[in-house]
C-alpha cells in the first residue's frame, strides 16, 4: 500500500523505536521500481522507492518534463503499490534530489496533488514524502523553501511530512547547523519535519578509500539535538550509502538512521547485469535466430537484470535489519 505522508510519519517512528532503517532506493524505470516491491515482498521489509529529478526527467517518466515524470512515477507506484498483492506492504514514495528552477512548483504539486486524469476522473497523487537538494542553497535559501512548502500543505489543507538536509557530502555538518535549518522551519511551521540529513562523512557515489571519516557518533549527536530543537523524534536519513560497509550500516542504524538511500551501487548491479546479459545472449538478437523474441528486451535482459538484482536488495535489507517489518508496520499504520 502506498503510504500518505501522515503514515509514512508513522513509519519513520517504528523503525527509530526499533532499531532498523527502512532502504530507500533510486528507481530509474517501472521494471526497477516493480524489482524493489517484490524484493520487499520476499522479505516483508517495508520500503521507499525515490526519485531524483534526473529521473523523472528521463525517458522511463517525464522525457524531460518533470512534472508529467511526476505524474508517471506516481501512477507507476500507485498501480503497484495498491494492487492486491502489495496491500500488505509499506511503500512510500519519496522526492528525493531535485534542485533548479522548477523545485517550488514540483515539489508544490507532489504535496498539493498531481492530478492524474483517467476516463475523465481525475484523481489527485501525493508523494509520501518529500525532501530537498539543498546542495545549490543558501542555509536561508534552504529555510525558506521548506517553509513555503508547508505553507502550501497548510493552504490546501493536507499534510506534508518533510526531510531536511545540510550539505551531506561536506564532511561532518557541524550541530549548530542544526540549530539554524531545523529550527528555522520549525519556529514557523512546527511538526513537518521527520527526517534530518547532516553530513555524517559518507559521500554521494563510490569511494576506493570508503568514508573514512564516516561517524556513527556524530549520527547520534545529531538525532540528539534534532529531538532538543524540535521535542520529538526525528530519524536520521543517510545519503552517500553506497561504498558504506554492512558493520558501518548497522552502526548508523543503531545511532539513529532510519532512512538509508541506495543509488548509484543499485544503478551500477543493474548496468553491470544488462552489461554481462548481452556478453552472454547478445549472439540471439539476430532476426534468423529462433530464439530472438524470448531473448530480447523484456524477456531477455529484463529478466536477467531481475534475477541479479533482487539478491542485492536482500542484502542490503539484512545490513538495516528492516527484514519481517512490515506486518507490525501496518498493523501500527492502520490500528
Ligand atoms: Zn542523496
Amino acid at each position: 500500500m502506498l503510504l500518505t505522508p501522515q503514515q509514512a510519519r508513522i513509519a519513520f517512528q517504528d523503525a527509530l523505536e526499533k532499531k532498523y532503517a527502512i532502504l530507500a532506493i533510486n528507481a530509474d524505470s517501472p521494471a526497477a521500481i516493480t524489482d524493489c516491491l517484490y524484493a520487499a515482498q520476499e522479505a516483508s521489509a517495508p520500503i521507499i522507492i525515490e526519485a531524483s529529478l534526473w529521473q523523472l526527467t528521463g525517458r522511463s517518466f517525464g522525457a524531460g518534463d518533470a512534472l508529467t515524470g511526476m505524474a508517471r512515477y506516481l501512477a507507476q507506484i500507485s498501480a503497484l503499490a495498491n494492487a492486491p498483492q502489495f496491500q500488505k506492504l509499506p511503500v512510500l514514495f519519496h522526492t528525493d534530489h531535485i534542485k533548479g528552477p522548477g523545485t517550488r512548483e514540483l515539489l508544490t504539486a507532489a504535496i498539493q496533488g498531481i492530478p492524474f486524469e483517467a476516463s475523465g476522473n481525475k484523481i489527485p497523487l501525493f508523494a509520501s514524502s518529500i525532501s530537498v537538494d539543498s546542495s545549490e542553497l543558501t542555509e536561508a535559501q534552504n529555510i525558506q523553501l521548506l517553509c513555503d512548502l508547508c505553507n502550501a500543505a497548510n493552504t490546501s489543507g493536507v499534510e506534508v511530512t518533510l526531510e531536511m538536509e545540510a550539505g551531506v557530502d561536506d564532511g561532518l555538518t557541524p550541530l549548530d547547523v542544526a540549530d539554524r535549518l531545523l529550527g528555522g522551519v520549525e519556529k514557523k511551521y512546527p511538526g513537518n519535519i521527520w527526517l534530518w540529513a547532516p553530513g555524517v562523512g559518507t559521500r554521494h557515489g563510490f569511494s576506493e578509500q570508503g568514508f573514512p571519516a564516516f561517524s556513527s557518533e556524530h549520527i547520534a549527536n545529531h538525532r540528539e539535538r534534532a529531538r532538543e530543537i524540535t521535542g520529538r523524534e526525528i530519524g536520521i536519513a543517510l545519503h552517500g550509502s553506497s561504498g558504506l560497509a554492512p558493520e558501518a550500516l548497522h552502526a548508523a542504524v543503531e545511532a539513529g538512521v532510519v532512512k538509508v538511500n541506495w543509488s548509484s551501487e543499485s544503478l551500477l548491479v543493474r548496468a553491470q547485469a544488462a552489461q554481462a546479459y548481452y556478453q552472454e545472449a547478445g549472439h540471439k538478437l539476430d532476426p534468423a535466430h529462433p530464439q530472438f523474441k524470448i531473448s530480447a528486451m523484456d524477456n531477455g535482459v529484463q529478466s536477467y537484470v531481475t534475477e541479479r538484482y533482487i539478491p542485492k536488495i536482500l542484502e542490503r535489507f539484512d545490513s538495516l535489519g528492516c527484514r519481517d517489518r512490515a506486518e507490525n508496520l501496518m498493523l501500527r499504520i492502520l490500528a
